[in-house]
């Protein structure tokens, strides 16, 4: 994902406009565009496309004890490659430490992070 911008939460005040109509063009998302991409107990993972401008919104819709909740991004992923990034391997705590490992190890990213910082 790239250029994704956070749409704003209310507050935890339950705020399903982002399931209404496109953040972009404000046109009326159509139901039959809207698809469920995964599922995790009462979390659902949507994805939303707008029939005028094409932008796509991820957001995750929960159920929680003061009614449904949601959160949503703009997105620039197809729903193939959400539903793509949903299946593939979770990151593991033991993933995160070999890359920081490596990160600290790579003589090409310590020589570049040192550039880097000598610019600033
Ligand atoms: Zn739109």
């Amino acid at each position: 994902m790239n250029d994704d911008s956070v749409i704003p939460s209310t507050g935890g005040q339950p705020d399903l406009r982002i399931l209404a109509a496109c953040p972009m063009c404000q046109t009326a998302y159509h139901p039959l565009k809207t698809r469920v991409v995964a599922e995790r107990g009462d979390a659902h993972l949507l994805y939303l496309e707008c029939r005028h401008c094409s932008s796509a919104v991820v957001a995750i819709v929960t159920a929680g004890t003061t009614g449904l909740e949601s959160v949503g991004a703009l997105t620039d992923l197809t729903r193939g490659e959400l539903a793509q990034a949903t299946t593939e391997a979770i990151v593991s705590t033991d993933d995160v430490v070999d890359l920081v490992d490596w990160l600290e190890h790579n003589v090409s990213v310590q020589l570049t992070l040192r550039r880097e910082k000598a610019n600033f």
